[in-house]
């Protein structure tokens, strides 16, 4: 199984926080549907055949594309690709775009699945983050996709905002439970160089982000989404049973993706590719039939570190057997003495052929991932 994830450079405004690649110029958007069309075309024997069972809009902002749009893209991969039975699409959606009639006509083009970019349904929070939407909208557009049939609907919220609080964020979490979303994806705010806010924090504007706060914040997260029945299937990852996001966790399976769009990457289950993060670059090279990419080749130990760095933040853990037969990594030999602490400390457990942390594990995983590292 594989998938297909495309890339939709294009946003309304600017977050302060983002370091995604997109343009807030809009004037080449249908220029690039064409682009992409064309992509899908040029690239589609990079999955050799293998039956695509997720696809993804994201972005950017995908929801700015029209259904007409949207149907054009799914059209050319039903048209070119094996399509799995039952396959998830998902479509990244900002509130201020998911109209009533936006959502209809996104259900009626096969999109079933949609991550709503909510953030925060705090005012003050959303003015901080310079996001383009306000909480009615987030709430309003959340009821219309449910009235539109939307069963799968994932939102997204941000902690360790500074000058935030836990009320507030208890706050802000009862109202994402009050929507029961089938899945919730959080990450704490980061600070990235190429950004507004990694500008202001370089002047003194705003301060850094305080490590402690965003701990308790996400322990907070932790307690509030048990309580309520939502399982951590990832680090930042948590659904209602059966409804973990199937493209992200073919990432985190390290199973085949082609991406399609400026910066969108691509992985054949041997190496991967970068396309250029550059839309005037990119649209050029592909009106010239020519995908403007770069090629990163795997080494065996490159190929360990990632499988470990993405296995161990989920649910699945790692498969020794698979580390000591594909890639000569025996961690249960290698690795003994580390492993036994964190047995004995209770980060991690072995569960067949699986090494799996533990809830207290996963908020040292990238910590234990590195140090398990094959060097
Ligand atoms: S809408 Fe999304 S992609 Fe666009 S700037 Fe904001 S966070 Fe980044």
């Amino acid at each position: 199984m594989a998938g297909i994830y495309l890339h939709v450079p294009f946003c309304k405004q600017a977050c302060y926080y983002c370091d995604f690649h997109f343009s807030t110029n809009q004037k080449y958007v249908r220029e690039m549907v064409e682009a992409l069309c064309t992509e899908l075309k040029l690239q589609k024997d990079y999955l050799q055949q293998d039956p695509i069972s997720t696809i993804y809009f994201g972005g950017g902002t995908p929801s700015l594309l029209t259904g007409e749009q949207l149907k054009k893209l799914l059209d050319i991969i039903k048209a070119n690709y094996v399509i799995a039975p039952s396959p998830e699409i998902t479509l990244e959606a900002n509130p201020d775009d998911l109209t009533a009639e936006k959502l209809e006509i996104l259900y009626q083009t096969g999109v079933n699945r949609l991550s709503i970019g909510i953030q925060s349904f705090n005012p003050a929070v959303l003015n901080y983050l310079n996001r383009a939407h306000s909480q009615q909208q987030a709430l309003k557009c959340f009821e219309d996709a449910r009235k539109s049939g939307f069963d799968n609907i994932s939102i997204d919220l941000i902690y360790a905002i500074p000058a935030d609080n836990h009320e507030n964020w208890h706050r802000d979490l009862d109202q994402a439970l009050a929507l029961q979303p089938e899945h919730i994806s959080s990450y704490s705010l980061t600070i990235e160089p190429r950004t507004t806010f990694g500008t202001w924090l370089l002047k003194g504007n705003i301060p850094p982000i305080d490590e402690e706060f965003s701990a308790a914040q996400f322990e907070i997260l932790l307690e509030r989404l048990s309580h309520s029945g939502y399982e951590q299937y990832e680090v930042s990852n948590f659904c209602r049973p059966g409804y973990h996001s199937r493209h992200n966790s073919g990432y985190w399976k390290q199973e085949k993706y082609l991406g399609i769009g400026p910066s969108a990457h691509s992985y054949d289950g041997v190496n991967r590719r970068f396309n250029i993060s550059h839309n005037p670059k990119y649209l050029k090279a592909i009106a010239h039939s020519e995908i403007p990419y770069e090629a990163d080749i795997l080494t065996n130990e490159d190929r360990i570190n990632e499988y470990l760095l993405t296995t161990l933040r989920t649910k699945w853990g790692a498969n020794l057997e698979k580390l000591k037969n594909e890639w000569s990594y025996d961690l249960l030999a290698d690795q003994r003495e580390y492993l036994d602490r964190l047995l004995t400390k209770s980060y991690a457990i072995i569960d067949g052929k699986h090494l799996k942390l533990t809830r207290s594990g996963l908020l040292l995983a990238d910590k234990i991932s590195s140090d398990l590292f094959k060097i």
